[in-house]
């Protein structure tokens, strides 16, 4: 700490500054320049002394070290893990989801969400069972019974479960019943709260504060931490901006400025984060891609009819494509290292059926291509001014693979699978005509399958567009139904 003195300070105000930094018991270090004289505070506890900043002659005090000393990767480079029941966070660990209701309201809801969570491959289960809700008179938890209920669906499952803790008189309860203490945003500046968690035997999870910088975030982790508590792991949640779109705005950019400040684990929350439903996947990935340890999302079996945050909870198939994208993208993967046994061999039925799933991939990707061969080759018998395509024809495609008598499929997913097939045959379609442009018009064919490319939907556009459940059912239906949209003036038609 350094102590700035203004240019006129009398010197028995310099003795007063000097004699109050003593009563504290650290020393100072004087250093007189050509204008004013400038004190270097030295010692352990340097803040106690932060009270000389209204003295008289006093002008500024600049901090040299963080405030948040215990949380502070300055004297911990080394990534910290904390372990909740079996389950490591952080240090390299493998991504941790932590899934589960906004609040715990039944028997069958909490086992319903953990057995199915943890079938998708959640580590945690999390759940309320006190609610900090914004009116008095909306659901307020099932209290003691919500977290007898988590654990009875940690016995079942073997997940750890995770609960917020609203009272400190409710430290030892939460104990006995949790593995890991959630502080819910409206309390990380409950100070009284945050010694008591500290005091816990148990990990804690630390939620952003609505309107909290990085730095407050971090001195009530740092309260947690000199309490006696070393297990903390950080939440970004969203904080409250001017933005109205999303429920808050997720400071994806917290998590790389956490991770450079503190030693402590950190997790994303996209659920209270954007408070919508289809933007809790996107967000999710993008937590796990700018380097959380982990993601925290809610999870419901019906949630239109969940009595907290239904409009953010994510419904069992939802949760199941949002771990899908996880693993798609390598967020998820099987843990290696020592001591870690590698998967066993599946059964023998099971590497017959994949055998024999391998071999369907194989001739639909053939009949694909074949698709796009012989569309490529009726396009080339029309006249090169004949633009459009048939848009009946794409039409009653997509009906019938709607309409056909479905097995597991739903009529949603069938046109799907054939709004893709129809826009790739179109990328074809046009990559070909531009080039039988250019060429009549001299360029080279690379230019103009390149400038299509750039413009156009390519056939890898198309493809991850429906495997990332772009392609709505409607969408494409209303794209095959207008051919502007999908169809760039004067080429491509419909085989
Ligand atoms: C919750 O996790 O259900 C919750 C209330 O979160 P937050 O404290 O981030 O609003
Ligand atoms: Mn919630």
């Amino acid at each position: 700490m350094i102590i700035v003195m203004r240019t006129e300070a009398l010197q028995e105000e310099i003795e007063a500054v000097r004699e109050a930094v003593a009563d504290e018991g650290l020393e100072t270090y004087v250093m007189v320049g050509a204008e004013r004289i400038v004190m270097g505070v030295v010692g352990t506890g340097v803040e106690r002394v932060q009270h000389v900043e209204g003295m008289p002659g006093v002008e500024q005090l600049i901090r040299v070290s963080k405030p948040y000393k215990l949380a502070s990767s300055e004297h911990h480079p080394d990534r910290s893990s904390v372990r909740v029941g079996n389950v490591e966070i952080g240090a390299g660990a493998p991504l941790v989801v932590i899934a589960g209701p906004c609040a715990v309201e039944s028997r069958d809801q909490i086992m319903a969400t953990a057995r199915w969570v943890k079938r998708e491959g959640a580590t945690l289960l999390r759940g309320g069972a006190f609610k900090p809700r914004s009116s008095p008179y909306a659901f307020q938890g099932l209290g003691i019974e919500g977290l007898k209920l988590l654990a009875e669906a940690r016995e079942e499952t073997g997940l750890p479960v995770v609960s917020e803790i609203t009272d400190p008189a409710d430290v030892e309860t939460f104990d006995r019943y949790v593995d890991m203490l959630q502080v819910g945003a409206r309390n990380m500046a409950n100070f009284v709260l945050l010694r008591a968690v500290g005091q816990s035997r148990r990990p804690v999870l630390l939620k952003r504060g609505l309107s909290a910088t990085i730095e407050e975030w971090l001195m009530a982790a740092e309260y947690i931490l000199s309490s006696g508590n070393p297990n903390v792991v950080l939440c970004e949640r969203g904080i409250r901006t001017f933005e109205m779109a999303t429920r808050n705005t997720l400071d994806l950019s917290a998590v790389p400025v956490v991770r450079e400040r503190t030693h402590l684990p950190v997790l994303v929350d996209p659920s209270h984060g954007t408070g919508h439903r289809p933007l809790v996947r996107p967000l999710a990935v993008a937590g796990a891609a700018v380097g959380a340890d982990g993601i925290i999302v809610e999870v419901h079996p019906d949630p239109p009819m969940a009595r907290s945050d239904s409009e953010q909870s994510l419904s069992f198939p939802e949760f199941g494509d949002l771990m899908d994208d996880l693993r798609r993208h390598e967020y998820l993967r099987h843990p290696t290292g020592p001591g870690v046994t590698a998967p066993a061999q599946p059964p023998m039925e099971r590497r017959r059926l994949r055998a024999r799933i391998d071999d369907v991939d194989a001739r639909i990707a053939a009949l694909v291509e074949e698709r796009a061969e012989l569309s490529v080759a009726v396009q080339q018998t029309r006249a090169s001014d004949d633009h459009g395509h048939d848009v009946e024809r794409e039409r009653e495609l997509i009906e019938r693979a709607a309409g056909a008598d479905g097995g597991v499929l739903t009529a949603e997913e069938r046109e799907m699978v054939f709004a893709a097939i129809l826009r790739v045959s179109r990328s074809a379609q046009r990559r070909s005509a531009a080039t039988a442009a250019a060429a009549a018009g001299g360029a080279t064919p690379q230019d103009a399958a390149t400038e299509v490319a750039a413009g156009g939907a390519t056939p890898q556009d198309a493809a991850t567009e429906v495997a990332a459940g772009g392609a709505t059912p409607s969408g494409a239906a209303t794209e095959v139904a207008d051919p502007d949209v999908a169809i760039p003036s004067n080429n491509g038609s419909a085989p």
